[in-house]
């Protein structure tokens, strides 16, 4: 306890634009390699970047989304490196004046707390190409199809605590970006991807520990896994008396654990200068508006619309605002349903997203949809079944088999609400167990439970479960 952990995350979005950063070169994923960069792209003598203009609006809506100001003039410059998937020598990115300045998001935490988490800067940058070590043996391929894809660097305060943290952050980034319409948020692809500045410092000292940054993070799990060994790897070093060393790590998924891959390089070993073959962007008041405009409502305008307009809890909004698609979805359930909110909101929280996780399904492929999912809730509202009954009316309308209505119909699983049905398997049910009620009457209020589980029993778990319980109380007395 006696250690705090400090996180920061540099997170790239590719913007989803049909062409390059700095040309008209496709951004498509899958092509065959090297059949989408151009000589632009490659950096050969005499050709020269254009600025791709929808890239600047996209950076401009995530600018707004943030609250944070977008610079009038910013620059491009190069930082300069060599690797084999970089043939011109220099990537484009910006560097001392990034297009979007200070903001900030908030994270809900599972706790039902939330937390301001601030974002420092946002910058636009081209991407690489991509080295491939595993198909060829003792050499290295190199594709060149990412090279000039645009990204935007978002870069975080130093201000997560702990991995759940920094998950929270990075979930609202890309919900965030993903209702912008900006990136497509597919993790598997690498559009969307960070690397996670890990320190750790004495509790209540204010000095930045040396941190290590772990490269590539490209799924949630991975970050929290990630983070989790990197502070106790920094904790055995500092209780052991050694330093920990500024370096650039990578994370192992299959060991679960962090490597070395390079100590870290100064800022300045890239020898950044402005591109001398890229005019100042100039952004216009008038053009900020237009995309001021142009934007939806956002995950946390929603969330606070959720709780304020369904009463729900902040951490459950949260959940459901996640994207776009899962709010729309619950909405329409909700609206199904007439008040019971939250009725709806644990469902789709709840069966819906368990059914999707187990299939691997995005929300917009659900075999069931909002509709036919508050058909079902309808059917517990007005007790025409129970909750527990309602399961596995479900998993019957998720396998194909019909609507509620008819799935109930069919399987003849509508609620018994008939007093006398109810009455005669209770009557049953204490005729054949004697010793059961006669401990129950001498004071065992324990067997209450017994008895309910043997009506619902008998009865296939149809029994209206107030009346039930209303029934035996005062049968057993
Ligand atoms: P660089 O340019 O070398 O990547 P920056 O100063 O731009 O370094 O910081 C990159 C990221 O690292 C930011 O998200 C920042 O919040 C985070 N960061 C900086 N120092 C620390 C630290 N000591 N511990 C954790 N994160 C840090
Ligand atoms: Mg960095």
């Amino acid at each position: 306890m006696e250690w705090e952990t400090v996180i920061g995350l540099e997170i790239h979005a590719q913007l989803s634009t049909k062409s390059k950063i700095f040309s008209g070169a496709s951004t498509a994923y899958g092509a065959e390699p090297n059949t989408q960069a151009c000589a632009v792209d490659l950096g050969l003598p005499g050709v020269l970047p254009v600025l791709n203009r929808e890239v600047v609006r996209m950076a401009a809506k995530f600018g707004l989304a943030i609250g944070a100001p977008i610079a009038p003039r910013s620059i491009f410059a190069r930082k300069n490196y060599f690797y084999p998937d970089l043939p011109k020598g220099y990537q484009i990115s910006q560097y001392e004046l990034p297009v979007v300045g200070r903001g900030q998001v908030e994270i809900e935490l599972e706790d039902g707390a939330t937390r301001t988490i601030g974002v420092t800067r946002a910058h636009l940058e081209e991407d690489a190409g991509k080295s491939l070590h595993e198909d060829y043996h003792g050499m290295t391929g190199v594709d060149l199809n990412r090279a000039g894809t645009p990204l935007l660097e978002i870069v975080s305060e130093p201000d997560m605590r702990c991995a759940r943290e920094a998950v929270a952050y990075m979930k609202k980034i890309h919900a965030l970006v993903r209702y912008l319409e900006i990136c497509d948020g597919n993790m598997q692809e690498g559009s969307f991807r960070c690397d996670a500045n890990v320190s750790i410092r004495r509790k209540g000292t204010d000095k930045l520990g040396t941190r290590a940054e772990i490269k590539n993070l490209n799924s949630f799990r991975f970050l929290e896994r990630a983070i989790n060994y990197e502070v106790e790897r920094q904790i055995d070093i500092l209780e052991g008396g050694g330093a920990v060393v500024q370096e650039t790590r990578l994370f192992d998924p299959d060991k679960g654990e962090t490597r070395s891959m390079r100590s870290k390089e100064e800022a300045n070993d890239y020898r950044y200068f402005p591109d001398p073959d890229l005019l100042p962007l100039d952004i216009q008041a008038d053009f900020i508006e237009q995309v001021r405009a142009s934007l939806p409502e956002l995950p946390d305008e929603k969330k606070h619309r959720f709780m304020n307009e369904y009463g729900l809890s902040a951490y459950d909004a949260g959940v459901l605002t996640a994207s776009r698609e899962m709010a729309e979805y619950f909405e329409q359930v909700a609206a199904a349903l007439s008040g019971q909110a939250k009725l709806a909101a644990n469902w789709v929280m709840g069966e819906l997203t368990g059914a999707l996780n187990r299939e691997n399904r995005e929300i917009g492929n659900s075999p069931v949809s909002a509709k036919a999912l508050g058909g079902l809730l309808l059917r517990i509202q007005d007790n025409t079944i129970s909750g527990k009954i309602a399961k596995e009316v479900f998993e019957a309308m998720w396998a194909g088999e019909g609507d509620a209505d008819q799935v109930i119909e069919r399987k003849g699983l509508k609620q018994i609400t008939d007093t006398g049905a109810i009455e005669q398997v209770i009557d049953q049910v204490i005729a054949e167990n004697p010793s059961q009620l006669e401990q129950y009457r001498s004071g065992k209020d324990k067997l209450f439970g017994f008895f309910v589980g043997q009506v619902m029993k008998r009865t296939g778990g149809k029994a209206n479960p107030a009346q039930v319980n209303e029934l035996l109380k005062q049968k057993l007395s």
